[in-house]
């Protein structure tokens, strides 16, 4: 169980009803997919609310709470809502961004006359957003494994090979080392085709003398990773890396040891953006740096802080964020280096230990 630092006084509630996935395993550490939990202000046990399927499961994972089994049919928060009105909880925080519409109208219409519903948005995912040390210990854990799966993928890679092998042979290499999926569709992409941002891997066949980009990211122990590498797929003894190539790829890197040199405890999260892009824009490439410089990660590949160009979000020790700058020439292709760190006092702790140079094969 982990305990909700929410102020419940400075809340105007009573209680939290929490219903999204990803809040209630961090709160109570059951993984199950259908759950909801209750945190209480007065410090007591989380109430955890699931379905049958998940008995044995909720037991083992939350062993030292209280676990109520309810029917599957039903909905988990409504049974949370029932347990209340015998507790008289009056004011119950709910983040109505878990909520569809709706299941909230079954919610309104349930809720007893001497209670009311306080609308705490994103309450659980603004404390995830600084992880505790068994967090960083499981991050560093899936960064490692995500590593080490493309150091081991990289040694397979040849012209011909298809986006969508290479793409088989991370998630396999990843799978092999622990992880228990990919954290996100694995991105391998080819010659103009590494413009894409997103780009999907395909079933074109990898040319000779083109550059290749590679994002991916693991699950272990439900924690995620993140990271992006770039490649010259050569032919050997002929194929060189253009050399306007060579050049944007020292820009991006720059780019991105500026933006990591900027992170530290009270940065804010604009200003990372802001260190990233000084030094594209002095390049000549402002333009073509088109998304923001890195992503909060965590249970979540995507979680707050986002570092972006007016967040004043100050970054605290214990965050966990991507440092991800990039530029795209459509036709032509991108680049983007991306590295998983995590905050601390005076900078940072660099969680993906894979050398940045562009590997040339
Ligand atoms: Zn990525
Ligand atoms: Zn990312």
């Amino acid at each position: 169980m982990r305990k909700l630092t929410l102020d419940f006084a400075a809340a105007k509630a009573d209680v939290l009803l929490v219903t999204n996935a990803f809040n209630v395993r961090y709160l109570t550490g059951f993984t199950g997919s259908n759950g909801a939990c209750l945190c209480f202000a007065d410090g007591r046990p989380h109430v955890l609310f699931t379905d049958p399927r998940y008995t044995i499961q909720a037991g083992q994972e939350y062993p030292e709470g209280k676990v109520q089994i309810v029917k599957k049919t039903r909905l988990m928060a409504l049974a949370a809502l029932e347990f209340l009105a015998k507790h008289k909880s009056r004011r119950i925080g709910i983040d109505p961004n878990d909520i569809t519409v709706a299941s909230m109208a079954v919610l309104e219409k349930a809720l007893p006359n001497s209670a009311a519903f306080v609308h705490l948005p994103n309450v659980v995912e603004t404390q995830r957003m600084v992880k505790d040390e068994a967090e960083l210990e499981l991050i560093r854990k899936s960064c490692l494994t995500n590593c080490a799966a493309f150091e081991a993928t990289v040694k397979k890679i040849k012209p011909g090979m298809r986006e969508a092998d290479v793409a088989a042979e991370l998630e396999y290499q990843q799978r092999k080392r622990g992880a228990s999926a990919a954290a996100f569709e694995t991105i391998v992409a080819a010659g103009p085709r590494t413009a894409l941002p997103h780009a999907r891997p395909t079933n074109a066949k990898i040319g000779e003398n083109v550059l290749l980009l590679i994002d991916m990211g693991a699950i272990e122990d439900g924690y995620t990773s993140d990271m992006t590498r770039m490649l010259f797929v050569g032919t050997s003894g002929k194929g060189d890396l253009p050399k306007q190539v060579r050049g944007w790829y020292a820009d991006v890197l720059e780019a991105q040891l500026a933006a990591i040199d900027a992170v530290r405890e009270g940065a804010s999260a604009g200003s990372v953006d802001r260190a990233a892009r000084q030094v594209l824009k002095a390049k000549g490439h402002g333009d073509l740096f088109t998304h923001s410089t890195g992503h909060g990660l965590g249970l979540e590949v995507h979680e707050s802080p986002g570092l972006r160009q007016k967040d004043k979000t100050r970054l605290q020790a214990g965050m966990v964020v991507t440092i991800e700058p990039g530029i795209y020439v459509e036709g032509v292709g991108g680049i983007r280096i991306e590295d998983t760190v995590a905050v601390t006092k005076g900078g940072c702790e660099i969680l993906t230990p894979t050398p940045r140079e562009l590997i040339q094969i």
